[in-house]
Parts: structure tokens; sequence; C-alpha cells
């Protein structure tokens, strides 16, 4: 079944990281002058402002910073989706991530749980890369 969920719309600073992707790769931005990584995907590095980017790809892994759980949809194209977690999350390169948490266990997301990326099929080869908690060996 399509997904209900809106496709992303990639533009010139971002359609590297939705073709990665869609080969379930989370590519983040590597500046080449001073060495930040970065994400979102933009053209100039938010620390130096140089241009001489590169594309790196990411372990995927990282812990939750913050969340909150949405229990009233923004659009109709989530109606479905609630209640659904909205999490800022910490990769293990630095960069912070905006995603939403899935995974049956999704609404028990505590600040701190390490998360794993994964990635959802919009329809059409499109994947958004979202996450979800990983439990410690042993978490019941
Ligand atoms: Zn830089």
């Amino acid at each position: 079944m399509e997904s209900p969920l809106p496709k992303p719309v990639a533009n010139g600073d971002s359609l590297p990281y939705w073709n990665g992707a869609r080969a379930q790769k989370l590519l983040i931005r590597k500046c080449q002058d001073c060495g930040e990584l970065h994400f979102m995907p933009r053209l100039l590095c938010p620390t130096c402002w140089s241009e001489n980017l590169e594309w790196v790809e990411a372990k995927g892994k990282g812990t939750i910073h913050s969340f909150t759980v949405i229990r009233r949809a923004s659009s109709a194209d989530f109606a479905s989706q609630v209640p659904y977690v909205v999490a800022l999350i910490d990769l293990e390169e630095g960069p912070r991530m905006l995603t939403n948490i899935l995974g049956k266990d999704a609404l028990s997301t505590s600040i701190g749980d390490s998360v794993q990326v994964t990635f959802e099929d919009r329809g059409d080869g499109s994947m958004v890369p979202q996450f979800s908690r990983v439990l410690p060996e042993g978490a019941i």
C-alpha cells in the first residue's frame, strides 16, 4: 500500500541526502576546511562559511536529546500516525537531527535513549531517515 505520508522534496542542496536515503545510507556534510560535520544539508559550512563541503556516511547511531509526543496531527496527512514521537537526536558524529521515533515502543522514548537510523518507505523508492530506539541487552 502506498504511504499516505508526504514524499521528500529535494533541492540542489539536499538531493544527495535523499538519494543516499534511497540507498539506505544516512549522509551528512563535512567541511573540508574546518572539519565540522553538520546537518541539515546546506550550501555553506555553518561554522566557517566555507563552500568546500563533502558528503560522508554517518553510522546512524545516536541518543535522544529531547522529544515530544504529537497527539493532534498538524495536517491530515499525519492523522493516521497519532500519537507519534518527534525527537531531537544527537548523532555519534555530533550533528543534531530532528526526526520521528518509529517502532512499537516509540511512545516509551526517554531522553538519553540510544537510537539507530531506520528508513521509512514513502513509496516510489522514496525513503526518509528516521530513528528507532535501541534497548540495552537484557532490557525488556
Ligand atoms: Zn567549516
